[in-house]
């Protein structure tokens, strides 16, 4: 009850949400491991290849719609389903009820 996830779970969890979205096989391989074993089990290259494919691509930053900056992952995930952040599709929605 109550476990503290640390930043490093939290973001494993995230990608393991989002993993059918990966396409590149390298990144996707390297991103089960990064899930399985932590960010110490990669390498260096592997890191740059996480980094550049994986965290560039799948870790966003802000609504490109509003700009606001964006730090949790449902939201992010959100985003990656909408294409805008929630809060501009609440907007959305209320202007094309009627
Ligand atoms: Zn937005």
């Amino acid at each position: 009850m109550g476990r503290h996830y640390t930043e490093e779970e939290e973001l494993q969890g995230y990608l393991n949400s989002i993993i059918e979205r990966i396409e590149d096989e390298t990144a996707l391989g390297i991103t089960k491991l990064f899930i399985k074993k932590g960010m110490k089990a990669l390498s260096d290259k592997q890191k740059y290849v996480f980094k550049t494919k994986v965290l560039d691509a799948f870790l966003i930053k802000e609504c490109h719609n509003c700009g606001i900056p964006i730090s949790d992952y449902e939201e992010m995930e959100y985003i990656l389903d909408n294409g805008i952040c929630s809060s501009c599709q609440y907007d959305w929605d209320k202007n094309y009820q009627d």
